[in-house]
């Protein structure tokens, strides 16, 4: 009798995402990334977070890492040795180049799908941009993407960059106590969220929905879908004709 072969399933375990951040403020994008879930998530390992400071990758003697325009016009422009040497110093001896989104006005618009095809890759690479932006030669060389976080412009990328990597990190394992937390979000799943009440029951004289009071987890869910549609079509008409098509799409 031929021995029964033990199945061994060895399951290899996705190494925390790795962040790196270049810019010229890097204390101001420790200071945020240290606060709250992310900064707990940080400390437990469940993501790897660094902050790097171009100017440390400047030739120059005063650790200058702008210059003015070519063909000129007003402000300057950010170098694009410093930011290429941070790069090569940074990912030295890395098995493979990150992903390398440089935040920029003129990119594409994060959304939550972007959110969550970013946290399953393994190291992502983002630079700050700041006065007029940065020098075209070096977007072209490393970078693969260039992301907005809307339609307007800021100083610098610093604050988009927080945006990008706090959206990120909420999408990897181990950062919220569940999925749940996120699943029901908005623009998790192309809806917005049903709205949320707490203690007490009446504040000013108004009181929470009674079915919440119910315990009857079927209409509870129900009455929560229905006010996510509701709200979905009020205040986002793109959103909730995309829904719609692909309800209509799923009963096809
Ligand atoms: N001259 C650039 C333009 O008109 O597209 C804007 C430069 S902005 C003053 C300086 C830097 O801030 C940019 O290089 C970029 O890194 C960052 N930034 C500003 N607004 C942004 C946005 N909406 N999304 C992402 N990054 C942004």
């Amino acid at each position: 009798m031929t021995k029964a072969r033990k199945k061994i399933r060895v399951r290899v375990k996705k190494r925390p995402l790795r962040i790196d951040i270049a810019t010229l403020f890097p204390d101001m994008c420790e200071t945020v990334l240290n606060e709250s879930i992310v900064g707990r998530a940080r400390r437990a390992g469940k993501i790897e977070l660094h902050c790097h400071q171009i100017r440390d990758y400047s030739n120059d003697k005063h650790r200058r890492v702008d210059d003015t325009p070519y063909g000129g016009g007003m402000g300057m422009v950010m170098q694009a040795e410093p930011i290429y040497r941070c790069f090569l110093g940074v990912t030295d001896g890395f098995a493979r180049k990150p992903h390398v989104i440089y935040m920029s006005p003129k990119g594409t618009v994060l959304t939550q799908k972007k959110a969550v095809e970013l946290s399953k890759m393994n190291n992502l690479f983002i630079i700050c941009g700041h006065y007029e932006g940065v020098d075209q030669r070096v977007i072209d060389k490393i970078v693969d993407e260039e992301i907005s976080i809307g339609d307007y412009v800021l100083t610098g990328g610093e604050l988009p960059a927080l945006v990008l990597t706090d959206a990120v990190a909420r999408m990897c394992g181990g950062v919220l106590s569940s999925e749940e937390c996120f699943q029901e979000e908005s623009h998790f799943s192309g809806l917005l969220e049903y709205p949320h009440y707490t203690r007490p029951e009446i504040w000013e004289g108004e009181h929470v929905p009674s079915v919440l009071l119910t315990g009857h987890h079927r209409n509870i869910a129900a009455f929560r879908h229905e006010e996510a549609v509701k709200i979905t079509k009020e205040r986002r008409p793109d959103l909730y004709k995309l829904f719609t098509e692909s309800i209509n799409m799923n009963d096809k």
